[in-house]
């Protein structure tokens, strides 16, 4: 930890872990914190976390990333900040960092080849405002937050 840098943290299961220097945009760091965070999120994501009409894609071995891209990206802002982006062609969902990073933790459930194209930011309080994904959202929430599993 140097001092005069902004770091970001993520805590998972009450431990805190080193996030992103937000200010030499170091990705190595960047990507350990989003390992652990995306290991927990891909252990608690189910179909009462997926948007119901993704509900006939999502598996929980072979696709378990379908109709998670909101709720996780709500749960990757808690931690890093940044914006919500959304392409509208594919619904999709994933953040963009201050530092200009993108972390996108749910694109495994498209094509290799895919990507989204930047439509616009789209808002918290707006999205949250649908009832349906903000309980989503909390369920999520709560689960990351008591995620007992090994990091
Ligand atoms: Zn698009």
């Amino acid at each position: 930890m140097v001092e005069g840098i902004k770091y970001t943290y993520v805590c998972v299961n009450g431990k805190e872990y080193l996030g992103i220097d937000m200010n030499t945009q170091n990705v190595k760091i960047t990507r350990s914190a989003e390992l652990i965070l995306e290991k927990c999120l891909k252990s608690v994501w189910s179909i009462d976390t997926c948007c119901p009409k993704n509900h006939a894609r999502w598996n929980k071995e072979s696709n378990p990333w379908a109709g998670q891209c909101l709720v996780t990206a709500l749960i990757v802002q808690d931690y890093f900040g940044g914006d919500l982006w959304y392409c509208k062609h594919y619904d999709h969902y994933w953040n963009k960092l201050e530092n200009d990073l993108e972390i996108d933790l749910t694109i495994n459930q498209f094509p290799p080849d895919f990507e989204p194209c930047f439509d616009c930011v789209k808002f918290r309080k707006t999205v949250l405002n649908d009832k349906n994904l903000s309980l989503r959202y909390n369920i999520l929430r709560n689960l990351v937050d008591t995620y007992k599993g090994g990091l």
